[in-house]
């Protein structure tokens, strides 16, 4: 039995990696008294432009707002952060919107992932207890030896080595740490590529400097197979995602021509695939072309592990224990529930680091499973679901429902994004939503169809969501 001040007897408490899973953790180890190490492969983004001039955002919900108030952030976040009501749907020239909540509280934010990055480099810098070690990069990890091998990035990759304690592994979707941990405990790794990749954008602000379009809404082109995506900056531009398959289809009869990476090869390609599928989209981006070849292509995937941690000696958390693809708005959000959840484990056994590991391994990874299958449940709706008749009377109804019905029923989508429910009772509860939803529209044509007795019945049967 041993606690983590006494383990920072036997060399640092460690964390790798200084992203949002990283910084956060490292904050609230500092505040459990520690003192604690940060590596970074990367230079300090507060002071290196690490996206070469690229403005790149994120959507953050709820459950990434309670990390981000519990670590004292929020009034930074604020001022950077643009609400989204809802989406705007594009479809052959019109724009319709779909608001998310049937309240006004729910609301999504787009905030800068660079900013966000670096109010929470200052967050854990400001504890005074955090030792930020930038463009150091973990190589390996010797357990035995309790020490780490790392290169100095800005000094031509010369090798270094550093003692730890314990070590936090918080380095992402490649994660050194987590190789090395399952290489010793014998934990699996299943690495789930998805057959689609992505391009990040940008629509340039109009020529007065404002927005071009709406900034209070997620921008959406869906097109069954693919679709375009845009996300406000208080700059007045958007980042825009193309979500496309990587090769080509040709066996499904849903396959646009020229609608995959693969195909899209030249300017003439690229040119006339976004005439056809974005018409409304091409006027906004004078150098789309340009834009399209000069951007890196980026891969998708779902990573799910077992093992997170070897004894009391390491743990991983955030992308590199549990990537997920990127349509809830919601991996960067379960890397900072983790963190919480984590630091929580670790008072309640404030003794036991060892047990501290393994029980935040049991109590968070059927909340992150159930995380990445809706992750990827939601591009089916993004990208199609939007613009099909049976999923907008389900949503209308499901709105409806919520508003009659406030404690008893709310839209998986409002569920994940809206509240703290865990994530694994939210995925349980949306199936059996789904199945009254499905009973009550069988055979409508409108909500005014539905037999309100009827529903009535269905949803007060359901636990309250209160008690999930
Ligand atoms: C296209 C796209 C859109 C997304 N949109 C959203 C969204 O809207 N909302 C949302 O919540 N999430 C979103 N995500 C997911 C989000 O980006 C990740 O889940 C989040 O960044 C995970 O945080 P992390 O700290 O675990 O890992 P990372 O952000 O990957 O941070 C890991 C850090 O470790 C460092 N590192 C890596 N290897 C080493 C090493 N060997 N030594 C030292 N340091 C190392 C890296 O440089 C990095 O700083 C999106 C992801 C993608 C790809």
């Amino acid at each position: 039995m041993t606690s983590l001040a006494d383990l920072s007897a036997t060399g640092p408490i460690t964390v790798i990696g200084g992203g949002p899973a990283g910084s956060v953790m490292a904050t609230l180890l500092a505040g459990q008294g520690l003192d604690v190490t940060l590596f970074e492969s990367r230079p300090d983004l507060r002071r290196v432009d690490i996206d070469a001039g690229r403005s790149i955002n994120l959507a953050l919900a709820e459950r990434g707002i309670v990390a981000l108030r519990h670590i004292g952030v929020m009034d930074r976040i604020d001022a950077i952060a643009i609400p989204m009501a809802g989406r705007m749907i594009h479809v052959e020239g019109e724009r319709s919107f779909q608001p998310y909540g049937s309240r006004a509280h729910e609301v999504i934010y787009s905030v800068s992932r660079t900013d966000l990055n670096a109010i929470l480099l200052d967050a854990a810098e400001a504890t005074g207890r955090v030792d930020l070690r930038f463009e150091q990069r973990l190589r390996g990890v010797d357990f035995d030896q309790r020490t780490l091998h790392l290169t100095d990035e800005a000094d031509d990759d010369r090798p270094l080595e550093a003692p730890f304690g314990v070590l936090f592994g918080a380095d992402g979707t490649n994660s050194p740490v987590r190789d090395a941990t399952l290489a010793v405990n014998g934990g699996a790794l299943v690495d789930a590529p998805l057959s689609h990749g992505y391009k990040e954008l940008e629509i340039p602000p109009g020529a007065d400097g404002d927005f071009q379009l709406d900034p209070n809404a997620l921008h959406i082109w869906p097109r069954g197979q693919f679709m375009l995506i845009a996300l406000a900056n208080p700059e007045g531009d958007f980042t825009v995602t193309l979500f496309l398959p990587n090769q080509p289809d040709l066996t499904d009869d849903a396959h646009h021509p020229g609608g995959s990476f693969a195909e899209l090869d030249s300017a003439e390609a690229v040119e006339s695939f976004f005439a056809r599928e974005f018409p409304d989209f091409v006027p906004l981006v004078p150098d789309l072309t340009k834009q399209f070849f000069a951007n890196p292509q980026g891969r998708l995937s779902t990573i799910r592990t077992t093992g997170w941690s070897h004894g009391a000696q390491s743990v991983i958390l955030g992308d590199a224990a549990h990537a997920i693809v990127p349509f809830h708005g919601q991996g960067m959000i379960a890397a900072l529930e983790s963190a919480m959840v984590l630091d929580r484990t670790l008072r309640q056994s404030p003794t036991d680091v060892a047990a501290a590991f393994a029980a935040f391994e049991a109590n968070r990874k059927p909340d992150t499973d159930a995380i990445a299958d809706m992750a990827l449940d939601n591009y089916i709706e993004m990208r199609s679901g939007v613009v099909d008749p049976d999923y907008l009377i389900k949503r209308e109804l499901a709105l409806e429902l919520e508003r009659r019905w406030p404690d008893h029923i709310s839209p998986r989508y409002g569920m994940v994004m809206f509240s703290s429910i865990p994530c694994s009772a939210v995925q349980a509860r949306a199936a059996e939503q789904g199945r009254i939803l499905t009973e009550l529209t069988a055979g409508a044509d409108s909500i005014d169809d539905i037999d309100w007795a009827r529903a009535e019945t269905l949803v007060e049967a359901l636990t309250p969501l209160a008690d999930l």
